[in-house]
């Protein structure tokens, strides 16, 4: 259970009445008295794309922050309605320009060290793709590259800088 805590609303989104608490299964909720809209904190999720080809892993550059200038895994938030595997496949031909071919689920992490949307859930896959040459989208990174296992870049994230451990100890 991760330390975090959920925006404070204080007024009803829907009717703008003032929230009031409650107690429901031992939770303290807040909970609209005028249109009787209840409050139930959520996270959002985000999919990460390993790629591996003959020893080599693709990873990105960030050019924004957090860990502006680290490189980690392609990745990107879900959409809203939208399945991990689409938001996989959407991610990668925006990051690399490759088309998802094939995709294993290696892991789920909760993402303690992101500030705009702490906790929020990472699908990371396992990803064999198709597609020649690799192009990123320059707006959201400085670069791509191919890099071999046993000496990768900086690493931001600590979620993938665990899956990169993961991935050089042949564990996945
Ligand atoms: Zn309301």
């Amino acid at each position: 259970m991760l330390k975090i805590k959920p925006p404070d609303y204080k007024f009803c989104p829907f009717c703008g009445e003032k929230l009031q608490a409650r107690v429901e299964e031992e939770q303290q909720r807040k909970f609209c008295p005028s249109c009787h809209w209840m409050y139930y904190p959520h996270v959002p999720s985000a999919v990460a794309a390993v790629i591996v080809r003959n020893g080599e892993v693709l990873m990105v550059k960030r050019g924004r922050e957090p860990y502006r200038d680290t490189w980690m895994f392609p990745a990107g938030f879900i959409d809203f309605g939208e399945h991990p595997l689409d938001a996989l496949s959407r991610e990668v031909k925006e990051e690399t320009g490759l088309k998802v071919d094939e995709a294993t689920l290696v892991e789920i992490s909760q993402t303690e060290d992101d500030p705009r949307e702490p906790g929020h859930f990472c699908f990371f896959y396992r990803v064999t793709t198709s597609g020649g040459e690799i192009k990123t989208d320059e707006q959201e990174n400085k670069a791509i590259a191919w890099f071999n296992l046993e000496n990768p870049p900086e690493i931001g994230w600590k979620s993938h800088k665990h899956i990169m451990k993961q991935l050089q100890a042949g564990v996945d």
